[in-house]
């Protein structure tokens, strides 16, 4: 968005054209959890609060409590962690 001047292009050629927006628009680009939802969609979680949480406007959803179905099935498969054997 900095490269991105009002008064040196018009909003349309912004809006087409920008790699911010391109980037947002396409839902294979999300990371974290919101990558792998099967909800991402129709959801896409809060681009803003991301971009807050961790400077990347592509990352996770942070106030999200949902755990994606292929989240879980990837965790059941990771072996325990901290236990004592
Ligand atoms: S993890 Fe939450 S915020 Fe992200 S796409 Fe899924 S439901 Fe939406």
């Amino acid at each position: 968005m900095r490269d991105q001047d009002l008064k040196k292009q018009s909003f349309a050629d912004i809006w087409a054209n920008s790699v911010v927006f391109n980037e947002l628009r396409d839902v294979n680009n999300l990371t974290g959890k919101c990558g792998c939802c099967e909800f991402r969609n129709v959801s896409m979680g809060c681009r803003a609060r991301a971009y807050a949480a961790t400077g990347n406007y592509l990352d996770e959803e942070p106030f999200c409590l949902y755990e994606p179905k292929s989240a879980a099935l990837k965790d059941q498969h990771k072996a325990p962690t901290g236990v004592a054997p």
